[in-house]
């Protein structure tokens, strides 16, 4: 059965931002977000439309404080070179420009009830991260690791105190989840960022050595070193198809 099509909305470059040297944050406003209304989700996202001149491109992004009254909404653009179509659209985008958007999506929101959390990504998953860290309460506790470049790339966020957050500056994203110290209890994890180390690195160590709960875990590959949105597609669908021929 086909899909139901989202809701389709035309957002409008207000301001960008230069927060890193890996990200810029472009403000837009929308004449109609009534569609974010019911939206509790914290990884909330938008299938961006881009119309170029070979036709239509989609690009796949985390909504952030989306404001349905004033009609405001943001989205936190890793800014990865000249390559690729929705990156070099950020890092040239100046007021007055559109896009349409369809959306949202999502599917995690922080379990308040969990005893711990455990937050990690790259910069490709920090905009939904730290919309996860701003939705916990204050007596949240465990770790929020993200894999940047290097200290230029950090950036402020708001959390518990009981979260304790690393920033990576190069180090191997799958070795430090690895290495942190497990604590007591449930734990609820949020784990998004290039599809290799993500899916192939944490996941098997959350699922099958820590076995965890499938529904105490959202994980998925954000993005694949060396493809386009288009052909990372393809190589989740090949991992979903093998992990279908591995069960049965
Ligand atoms: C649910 C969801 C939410 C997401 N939220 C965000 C978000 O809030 N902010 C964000 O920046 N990204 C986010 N992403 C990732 C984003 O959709 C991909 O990075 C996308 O491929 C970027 O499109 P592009 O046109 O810039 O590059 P593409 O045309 O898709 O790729 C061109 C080249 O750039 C490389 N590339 C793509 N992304 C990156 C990257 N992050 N770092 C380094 N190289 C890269 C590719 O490997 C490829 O070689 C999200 C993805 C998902 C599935």
């Amino acid at each position: 059965m086909p899909r139901p099509q989202r809701p389709t909305t035309t957002l409008v470059v207000e301001s960008t931002e230069q927060l890193t040297p890996g990200m810029v944050r472009v403000r837009f406003t929308s004449p109609d977000l009534s569609a974010f209304a019911e939206s509790t989700d914290t990884d909330r996202y938008v299938k961006l439309v881009f119309d170029r001149a070979d036709g239509q491109v989609v690009r796949t992004y985390t909504a952030l404080e989306p404001d349905v009254a004033a009609g405001t909404v943001i989205i936190d653009f890793v800014v990865h070179g000249t390559e690729g179509v929705a990156g070099p659209w950020a890092a040239q985008a100046k007021p007055g420009d559109t896009l349409s958007a369809r959306g949202p999506g999502g599917g995690y929101a922080p379990d308040p009830t969990a005893d711990w959390h455990l937050l990690a990504g790259d910069q490709a998953g920090l905009p939904a991260i730290r919309a996860a860290l701003a939705a916990l309460p204050a007596e949240a506790v465990g770790y929020a690791v993200i894999d940047v470049p290097s200290a230029e790339f950090h950036q402020d966020l708001v959390k518990p105190d009981g979260i304790e957050l690393s920033w990576l500056d190069g180090a191997d994203l799958v070795e430090t989840v690895r290495a942190l110290p497990w604590r007591e209890g449930r734990v609820h994890a949020f784990v998004h960022g290039e599809a290799e180390s993500v899916m192939h690195g944490i996941r098997p160590y959350l699922l099958k050595e820590r076995e965890l709960p499938r529904a105490d875990v959202s994980i998925s590959g954000y993005w694949r070193v060396g493809r386009t949105e288009e052909t990372f597609r393809e190589w989740k669908r090949e991992l979903a198809e093998s992990e279908g021929a591995g069960r049965r």
